[in-house]
């Protein structure tokens, strides 16, 4: 479905009657529910196979939409002004009968809420209009999607519709910022840099991030974001037989299959790059094959690639 007029009302038609329909934002694609329809919501749960236990971030077009639905401490406001919209999700303490769903919270009293900065998500927001609950629009525990096709690749048949809106800007899930009392609390590194949020928030304490696991010990991290292949973080050249994902300048890589992140070292390109260039490898090696992926420097957006690397890397 393009995005015109057209795509967008049949979009919000299929949303209103409880559909699931995948949109594109600036981090990567969704796949939206009403979030205030408890059928609608689990059909999310169902089409992704995602465990009912982790709880879905909530998309809304403003921050007075965002204010009905969580209280924000200080800071959250702060930050919020700051990144909004944007690939910021905040959690916060959930506002009694705002009216979600009580599944998208997975039964925590606090609610992750988010303004994205795409066009056409906020376009289909404010058609809408009502909350939009998204996780992204992939198979639990896969690499996510950054394009309309990779959607179709694994949920056609299992949702209602896709809004086409190209590549994302992005490539990486939002960072999640959460808080205990007052204090802030990086969840989970992404398209806003730890830098960018302490910059306006002073000290962030930081769970969340996993850096350069030693290549043959890929640590207690959870797997996610996980491609077919094994991947050999951390690694100089591809050995033979390897598939290779570059960062920077390329070591000599013999006859294997390649690709590269950002030639001249920009993480940016490189986050818009991760999620089809772990695709596109994954397809083209056999079964069980492995990827040797280049280091990634840990600072800025470096520090969600290699969380995202280390935990597609990870034992499952
Ligand atoms: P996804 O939508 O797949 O990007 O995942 C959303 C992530 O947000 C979940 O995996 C949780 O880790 C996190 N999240 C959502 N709601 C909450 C919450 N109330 N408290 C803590 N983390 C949350
Ligand atoms: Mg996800």
């Amino acid at each position: 479905m393009g995005a015109t007029d057209r795509g967008l009302r049949a979009a919000v038609y299929l949303l209103r009657g409880g559909g699931l329909v995948a949109f594109p934002t600036e981090t990567v694609y969704g796949l939206g529910a009403d979030a205030r329809d408890e059928r609608a919501v689990a059909r999310i749960y169902r089409a992704k196979g995602r465990p009912a236990q982790n709880p879905l971030i909530v998309h809304v077009p403003d921050m007075a939409a965002a204010e009905t639905l969580i209280d924000l401490p200080a800071k959250g406001r702060v930050a919020a002004r700051a990144f909004w919209p944007g690939p910021l999700t905040i959690v916060a303490p959930a506002r009694a009968r705002a009216g979600i769903a009580d599944i998208c919270r997975a039964g925590k009293s606090t609610l992750a809420v988010r303004i994205p900065a795409a066009p056409l998500a906020l376009d289909l927001l404010r058609a809408f209009d009502g909350p939009l609950a998204a996780p992204s629009a992939n198979v639990s525990g896969k690499v996510s999607p950054t394009s309309a096709d990779h959607v179709m690749e694994e949920l056609t048949g299992r949702i209602d519709g896709v809004i086409d809106g190209g590549d994302c800007a992005v490539g990486l899930e939002s960072t999640i910022l959460g808080f205990e009392g007052d204090q802030p609390v990086l969840l989970r590194p992404g398209g806003v840099t730890l830098e960018a949020l302490e910059a306006v928030l002073g000290p962030v304490r930081a769970l969340g991030i996993v850096e350069n696991a030693a290549p043959d010990a890929p640590g207690q991290m959870s797997s996610h974001y996980a491609p077919g292949a094994v991947l050999r973080l951390n690694a100089d050249a591809p050995r033979l037989g390897e598939a290779w994902l570059g960062f920077g300048p390329d070591p000599e890589r013999g006859s294997a299959i390649s690709r590269n992140l950002s030639l001249t070292g920009s993480l940016e390109e490189a986050a818009t790059n991760l999620f089809a260039h772990l695709r596109m490898l994954d397809e083209s090696l056999d079964y069980k094959g492995i990827i040797a992926v280049a280091p990634i420097p840990a600072e800025g957006l470096g520090h969600a690639l290699n969380d995202r690397l280390t935990r597609a890397a990870a034992p499952r």
